[in-house]
């Protein structure tokens, strides 16, 4: 028996009891590697992959293996995984959940958490010379992932330079920003894992605005602010993610204020990540400001048709899962503000496919799209509000924000302001204002009536139902 013989017996088994698609994706690119003492070891493509077949043939891999290999059997997995820290390919072993024992609850623990790291805590730090700090990066966000494109390119090249010279260059403070889903926290990550790649000495940290947040107010209570600040002067590239939350924290702002000045002065690295440019940024105190624009800030913008596909196949190729170009160009064609969506719809993609056992179809590839950007559709305005409640009742807008009292003319401007109120974020004063210069309480009343009369008047909720559906089709 070799472990090629077991997995075919394995395989032709589990053909022909799942869907041949599923099949096809999930179990065909699996190579068995060895077989010793009932343990059979299998390649699997990527940490994807494997997190797809615990998930949803672990039950059925388990059945067909103690079939073949009796009640002892084992699996391995193997994931085929990107090294970063160097070109080379190397493996990881998982162990199936079903064959682990099931009293160890921190074994399992540690099988979820696959790959990530525990926050340290920054207090613990032995003997200042064995320095020692889990740099907390997200070894899957280096910049061999991180594709270039002219949406993101002066970023990159500003983060690739900085991680060859960290703090021997202008950028610095480097500033990363750009809105959601667009790459900041990829980019910053690499840029950490190219400095530990060619500085293995530096001291990298890589931490969320928020929890940084919070270690400060923890070292308040606990009385070591301090320790604390100590502990960040003493990181050679200190990367902060979404620096927006020290929005309207004094505490927060005012301590990493110092921490700054001490690494700058000091010739270290600081990268900071914001989904605003630092003049849109509120609450931020001036010197701090001030202080980001010391070095270079560099926006993440959402990327052209080109680059979306190149992020998608590479997405599926690192994933080993093959799809049709055809869908691949049509999610790329739609999905186009956020890579996060992009790369959520290729994988609700994959899975409704394999879940509910149908092709990876254009059709199906359409329902999914539409989830997608329906969710994302940019917030109406109030002038198309006042636009499609004119056209309606085919009256001009300026005929709905006259002072008229006529009934139909109020009842329109007052379902104008009803779905004002309903479909945007805009306050009843300024609703108000933009609809025919009336006040807060103007709007409020409308509001009301137009619920009111729906539920009354049949007539009146035929309208408001009509006007419903054009705003959300
Ligand atoms: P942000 O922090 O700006 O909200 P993320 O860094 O979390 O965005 O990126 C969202 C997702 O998009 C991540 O899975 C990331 O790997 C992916 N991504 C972003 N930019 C790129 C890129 N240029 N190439 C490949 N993947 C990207
Ligand atoms: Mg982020």
């Amino acid at each position: 028996m070799t472990a090629l013989t077991v997995w075919n017996n394995c395989l032709s088994f589990v053909k022909d009891n799942i869907q041949l698609q599923a099949y096809k994706t999930w179990f065909e690119p699996i190579i068995p590697i060895k077989l010793q003492d009932n343990i059979l070891s299998v390649q699997v493509p990527s940490k994807f992959f494997y997190e797809w077949l615990e998930e949803h043939y672990v039950k059925l891999l388990k059945v067909v293996l103690t079939k073949e290999l009796g009640k002892d059997a084992k699996l391995v997995y193997i994931i085929k995984m990107e090294n970063n820290y160097g070109n080379d390919i190397s493996f990881t072993e998982k162990i199936p959940s079903e064959y682990k024992p099931k009293i160890k609850s921190q074994d399992l623990d540690s099988s979820s958490n696959f790959l990530k790291t525990n926050l340290t805590n920054p207090f613990i730090i032995p003997g200042i010379k064995n320095l020692k700090i889990d740099s907390q990066l997200n070894l899957n966000y280096n910049f061999e992932s991180f594709l270039e494109g002219d949406s993101n390119r002066l970023a990159r090249s500003a983060g690739y330079a900085v991680s060859k010279r960290p703090g021997g260059t202008s950028f610095n403070p480097l500033l990363i920003f750009g809105g959601v889903g667009l790459g900041k926290t990829h980019l910053a990550n690499a840029i950490g894992i190219n400095v530990k790649q060619a500085f293995p000495e530096k001291t990298v940290l890589y931490i969320s605005a928020e929890k940084f947040t919070q270690q400060y107010v923890d070292s308040v209570k606990k009385n070591n602010r301090n320790d604390f600040i100590h502990f960040y002067q003493l990181i050679d590239v200190l990367i902060i993610d979404d620096v927006q939350f020290f929005s309207g924290k004094s505490g927060t702002q005012d301590v990493f204020f110092h921490i700054f000045n001490h690494l700058h002065q000091n010739g270290k690295q600081v990268v900071l990540t914001s989904d605003k440019a630092p003049v849109d940024m509120q609450e931020i105190e001036q010197r701090l400001l001030s202080r980001f624009k010391w070095g270079l800030s560099a926006e993440l913008q959402t990327p052209d048709y080109e680059t979306r596909i190149s992020i998608i196949k590479n997405k599926l190729s690192r994933d080993g899962v093959l799809m049709d170009e055809e869908i691949i160009y049509y999610v790329a064609k739609h999905i186009k503000t956020n890579i996060r969506e992009l790369e959520g719809a290729i994988i609700s993609l994959m899975a409704q496919s394999s879940f509910n056992k149908k092709q990876i179809t254009l059709d199906l590839a359409k329902v999914i799209v539409e989830k997608f950007v329906k969710n994302t559709k940019k917030e109406i305005s109030i002038d198309q509000i006042q636009k499609v409640v004119s056209d309606y009742f085919q009256m001009d807008v300026s005929t709905l924000q006259s002072k008229t009292r006529k009934r139909h003319i109020v009842q329109a401007r007052q379902l104008a302001m009803f779905f004002s109120k309903k479909f945007t974020k805009a306050s009843l004063a300024s609703i108000g204002t933009k609809i025919g210069h009336r006040d807060h309480a103007t709007v409020l009343h409308a509001c009301k009536t137009v619920d009111n009369l729906a539920f009354t008047d049949k007539q009146f909720r035929k309208y408001v139902e009509d006007l419903d559906k054009k705003f959300t089709d």
